[in-house]
Formats: C-alpha cells, structure tokens, sequence
C-alpha cells in the first residue's frame, strides 16, 4: 500500500504513506524547508551565534582537535591550494596582503623594539626545535614568530617578547598573552 513517487529534492523513488507525501525522508523534507525559508534559518542563526551559549559552544568547538582536524584535511586539498594560489595572486588578494603587511609595520613602530632574525633562530636551536606548545619537532621554517604580549595589545616587536610556535599553535594562541617559555631556561639569551 502506498503512493509510488519521487522525491521532489533528492529525485529518489519511494513510496509514499500519504497521497501528498512530497518527499522521501524527513531529511529531504528538513532540508527543502531551509531552502525556502533561508532567511528564518539565518536569523534564527544569527541569534543562536550572538547567544552566551552560541558563543561558548562555538569557542569550544573551534578548540577542539577535531576542528582542526577538519581544517587540516580541507587545507590539504588541491582545490583549496588552487583556490588559494588564486586568491593570492588575484588583484584583491594582494591588495590585501599589502593592507596587512602595511598595517603590522605599522603596529611594529608604534610599539618600538627589533630583533633579528639570528636571535630567532638561537632561540628555535635553543628549545631544540620543538614547539614550546605542542612539543612536537618541526623544521626551522616551519616555525612562526609569537609574540608573547601579542602586538595588538601593545606588546614589543623584541626577542624578549617572542617565542617559536608552530604555526597551528600560533593561531590556536591567537591574541592571548601565553608565556610558553616560562620556567624553561634559554641557554646564553637573557630573556
Ligand atoms: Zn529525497
Ligand atoms: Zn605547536
């Protein structure tokens, strides 16, 4: 007994309990709803990601290991990397990328100090190459600059304020002030 029919969203062919059953799961029918009703859900969105809770579970969710996780394997593909290389080179990438290069030397003067690059890698060569976050080993390059007292919060552009990350540990950290290099002492630089 039923109705022979085809899903209106997905097409599937099902059948029917009901002589106006339209689709073929509540899934089909779910998601056929939010697709003419996008502005309730974006609204309803909105107010859920501006809510204490809404922004307490998205803070969690973007610290959890499967996020990054999530973002490591889109990272990895070809389509990204190509969609990447793209925006890089397209006139509103560089414009960009001049913007922010701009406004971070910018925020270097205004906050004073320098270091070299030298006196970054004998720190890197002083922790052994390890991430001072994660622990983990990585290359020279694959080291990120830190600072500690981050340089939007007025923190000095000087050895004395920075550390070597790993870049994902570097983003992790974000705009926090973290002192990673605590209790560990970094032969000859007066840190
Ligand atoms: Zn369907
Ligand atoms: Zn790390």
């Amino acid at each position: 007994m039923g109705y022979e029919r085809s899903c209106l969203l997905c097409g599937a062919n099902f059948t029917a309990v009901r002589e106006h059953g339209k689709y073929c799961t509540q899934k089909c029918q779910y998601k056929s709803w939010t697709r003419n009703n996008k502005g309730k859900v974006n609204e309803y969105a909105r107010k859920y990601r501006t809510s204490e809770n809404g922004k307490k579970v998205l803070a969690e969710h973007y610290a959890s290991q499967k996020f990054r996780d999530r973002i490591t394997a889109y990272q990895s593909k070809d389509a990204y990397k190509e969609q990447k290389r793209r925006y890089v080179a397209s006139e509103w990438g560089r414009l960009k990328a001049r913007q922010y290069t701009r406004n971070r030397k910018a925020r270097i003067r205004a906050n004073g100090g320098e270091f070299s690059i030298d006196e970054f890698i004998s720190i890197v060569k002083a922790v052994d190459y390890k991430c001072l976050c994660c622990n983990q080993e990585f290359g020279l390059t694959d080291f990120s600059v830190d600072h500690i007292v981050p340089l939007s919060k007025g923190g000095l552009n000087a050895i004395a304020n920075i550390q070597p990350l790993c870049l994902p540990c570097n983003i992790k950290k974000g705009t926090k002030v973290i002192d990673y290099r605590k209790d560990i002492f970094i032969g000859g630089l007066n840190l």
